[in-house]
């Protein structure tokens, strides 16, 4: 079977990204790319020095930093300069800056490169938001997910608890809101769905059924290109 597709999961906070794209990578034998924590390993770095206000200090940052991702036993482990930060920029500090770091052109820039590069052989899931619209723009098989607000807060305020995690659940309706609005309305790369995009509407449907669906569109695109 070819395992030289790109497929791409765009979508807003808590749409399930996330979930789809590490159960497919697995599943297929993929690799798996979580765009986010390439920008939140900037986010904490950046936080780190004391410097996440500052611009010019931030693209500084992003064109020196040696970043590396690893997915083993369905965990993206993140390295920043060889230390591992998997923890530390899934963080509520992180969470609130991450958007804001994230409308740096330039940080945009370098991480693309990155994703790119690491995309350059296929057998790719990249997920974020906006692998189908601006990384892979050629992607082979371009999903957006979407759920209603509410049922994107519940999942996220759900995956905190499994973490063991004491949040207030209208501190993460609050945190995706904002995210949503900085995401969508940012002059670089905003969030918004490819016109060739398959979309999925998970609010009232599980998310392992969107999954089937999803898993049996890239099982037909592999035939149709062998
Ligand atoms: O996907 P995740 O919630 O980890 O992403 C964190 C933040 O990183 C997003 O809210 C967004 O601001 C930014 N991001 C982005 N482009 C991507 C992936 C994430 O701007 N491709």
């Amino acid at each position: 079977m070819s395992k030289s597709l790109i497929v791409t999961i765009d979508g807003p906070a808590g749409s399930g990204k996330s979930t789809a794209a590490k159960y497919l990578a697995e599943k297929l034998g993929y690799i798996y790319l979580d765009t986010g924590a390439m920008y939140r390993a900037i986010t904490y770095a950046a936080l780190q020095r004391n410097i996440a206000n500052e611009k010019d200090a931030v693209i500084e940052l992003a064109r020196n930093i040696d970043l590396k991702l690893e997915f083993v036993n369905g965990v993206t482990r993140v390295f920043v300069n060889g230390e591992e930060v998997t923890e530390q920029i899934r963080t509520p500090e992180v969470n609130s800056m991450v958007s804001e770091v994230s409308t740096i052109p330039e940080v945009r820039q370098e991480l693309v490169k990155l994703q790119r590069k690491i995309g350059e052989n296929g057998g790719l899931i990249a997920e974020g938001r906006d692998t189908t619209t601006v990384v892979f723009p050629d992607a082979d098989v371009k999903i957006y997910l979407t759920a209603s607000m509410e049922s994107r807060v519940e999942r996220r305020y759900q995956e905190y608890l499994a973490k063991g995690q004491q949040v207030d659940v209208n501190e993460v309706r609050e945190n995706i809101k904002k995210r949503d609005i900085i995401d969508s309305q940012r002059e670089v790369s905003p969030l918004k769905k490819a016109d060739d995009a398959i979309e999925f509407d998970n609010t009232a449907t599980p998310i392992d059924k969107e999954i089937e669906k999803i898993l049996n569109i890239i099982y037909e695109k592999e035939k149709s290109i062998q």
